[in-house]
């Protein structure tokens, strides 16, 4: 007697990539089976959710923003009319400028057409009474967060109920390939999808790719002054979460640590982030700050900042779905749905983000 289940897709890895891909492939009427560990430091379960498509000191337009932006939009609040609960808030973003060149960047983005759709208006030095701007700031549009956990607990009994769901730590020497395709314990299916956040890194079959993991850590806080009601940015993110007329609850992060990589939080990370409030607030070096709760994770990041997607050049029993790096909440959407097209029409992958870029015989 044959008492194997059968699926089209095993994906191992329920965080924000693991649950979209599982999403965009159900809908296009495939078995899958979600096998997660429910680690609870996961780069999904402690992110803040950002979004924001013109990043850095450059104030660079992301290659695809406008796609990556329609594609989340269109998949967040497609889960939120399915789930009757809210996962995405939009929030305009502050950057606070730190020089005189910052702010002249920003008022030459500001008259390319462009950037026009992202960008709004530039405010004088102390035009925000609560925050450290002596040299202005100015607004960005399309901005603003996505509650992962939420969305990921609702997956899981979402999945659950449609018998889609494994909760274990799936060992990858136990995982059986023959010629039909792939069996973990009594699970089989034809290719098994790796979504496995940082730790693809040590996977042995896609441990050739060039991951670069970033640990980061994040604080839950509160002060007791009211702040704005924007996304802050000065190079670390402020995320008011409750803004009263005497406090605010806020989200704040994030560091960049590349050796020491472990999703325990440390006290160098906690000074690091509270001498960088301080920074971002009037009269900051005052200010009472409360700590609610301290977190850190690993992101998974690659060395080109491309995702690492496609099936296993040799062996296409095995997939990945990787390499998201800080821009999960705005690149997944577009990339799952993508990926599942590709595994169910062979529709074709991008050289960019296709695994294959990377494959030297
Ligand atoms: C501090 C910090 C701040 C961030 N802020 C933002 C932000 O503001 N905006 C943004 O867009 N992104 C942000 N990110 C990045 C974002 O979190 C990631 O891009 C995204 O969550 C990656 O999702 P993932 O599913 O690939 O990985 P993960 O969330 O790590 O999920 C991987 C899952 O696989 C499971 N797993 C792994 N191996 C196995 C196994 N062998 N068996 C079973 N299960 C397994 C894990 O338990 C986990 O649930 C941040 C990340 C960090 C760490």
């Amino acid at each position: 007697m044959n008492n194997h289940l059968q699926f089209d897709y095993i994906i191992i890895g329920q965080g924000l990539a693991g649950s979209l891909l599982a999403w965009q492939l159900l809908q296009l009427r495939q078995r899958i089976l979600v096998i997660d560990s429910t680690e609870k430091n996961t780069a999904s379960r402690i992110a803040a959710g950002i979004i924001n498509p013109v990043t850095g000191l450059k104030l660079a337009k992301m290659a695809l923003a406008e796609s990556y932006l329609s594609e989340a939009n269109s998949l967040y609040s497609t889960l939120e009319n399915y789930f009757a609960t809210t996962f995405f808030q939009s929030r305009n973003m502050l950057r606070i400028f730190k020089s005189i060149d910052e702010k002249q960047l920003f008022e030459s983005r500001l008259k390319d057409p462009a950037f026009r759709p992202f960008l709004k208006t530039v405010h004088p030095a102390h035009h925000f009474s609560c925050l450290s701007d002596d040299f202005g700031s100015g607004s960005q549009l399309c901005t603003g967060y996505v509650n992962s956990p939420l969305l990921l607990d609702k997956m899981i009994e979402f999945l659950k109920e449609n018998n889609a769901y494994l909760t274990k730590s799936v060992e990858r020497s136990t995982i059986k390939q023959n010629s039909n395709g792939v069996m973990i314990d009594h699970y089989s299916a034809k290719t098994v999808i790796f979504c496995e956040g940082y730790q693809a890194s040590t996977n042995p079959w896609f441990k050739w790719l060039p991951f670069a993991p970033v640990k980061g850590e994040i604080l839950n806080a509160s002060i007791r002054t009211p702040l704005s009601n924007h996304i802050i940015n000065s190079g670390n993110w402020l995320l008011p979460t409750l803004n009263t007329d005497t406090h605010t609850q806020f989200r704040f992060g994030a560091t960049y640590e590349r050796e020491k990589l472990s999703t325990l939080p440390t006290r160098q990370g906690q000074e690091t982030l509270v001498k960088a409030i301080r920074c971002i607030i009037r009269d900051g070096s005052n200010a009472k700050i409360k700590i609610r709760a301290h977190l850190a994770g690993i992101r998974p990041c690659t060395r080109d900042r491309m995702p690492f997607i496609g099936l296993h050049p040799q062996n296409p029993k095995l997939a990945i779905f990787n390499g998201f790096g800080s821009k999960g909440a705005l690149l997944i959407p577009y990339y799952a749905s993508l990926f599942a097209r590709h595994l169910v029409f062979a529709e074709s992958i991008p050289k960019n983000c296709h695994i294959n870029r990377y494959w030297d015989e």
